[in-house]
């Protein structure tokens, strides 16, 4: 049975970590980490976590996009695991992007991010693959990969005033939609 993790917030160092490799990618505390990754990110209406956001400051978080009420128009994809991933190569053009965090509660803020994005990862299968992200997804790998290395999303804005409240946030949706 998948547990429901408790979700570390600003403030806590395992954030501030840069996170270490993941050797042991057969065993079963890793095997489980993913399905309560997994887990975790649905209950609390996330569309990615990263392990440091578990406590665990291992190389490896959870793509896990779907539509919710947090993100509305988040594209569907099935669950992924991404351990020890490394960025190959970024589009030039870069996208400006409402951004949240698990970890940050009760705020939003507009972040800018690279439109595209060449990746290599490997599996819960333990197989090696490249890909590429595309706009939301390539946000939220960027916003994921930052866990890995200590940075969070406020690290990377243009102002503070670029940071809103989740509940003008809401409104702001709203009057868009
Ligand atoms: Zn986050």
């Amino acid at each position: 049975m998948s547990k429901l993790l408790e979700i570390s917030q600003l403030g806590a160092p395992v954030l501030r970590k840069k996170a270490r490799f993941v050797k042991n990618i057969n065993d079963k505390s890793i095997q489980d980490l993913i399905d309560d990754l997994i887990f975790t990110v649905k209950k609390a209406d996330g569309v990615g976590i990263a392990a440091p956001q578990v406590f665990e400051s291992k190389r490896l978080f959870v793509l896990a996009s779907e539509p919710n009420v947090r993100y509305k128009k988040a594209p569907k994809i099935k669950p992924t695991a991404i351990i020890n991933p490394e960025i190959l190569a970024v589009s030039e053009e870069i996208e400006r992007g409402w951004e949240g965090c698990l970890s940050i509660p009760g705020i939003r803020a507009v972040v800018p991010r690279h439109l595209s994005v060449k990746v290599k990862y490997t599996t819960r299968d333990g197989k090696k693959k490249v890909d590429i992200f595309d706009e939301f997804l390539a946000r939220v790998f960027q916003h994921e990969f930052d866990h890995l290395n200590g940075i969070v999303y406020l690290d990377r804005i243009e102002s503070t005033k670029d940071i809103i409240t989740e509940k003008e946030f809401d409104k702001l949706m709203k009057n868009n939609s």
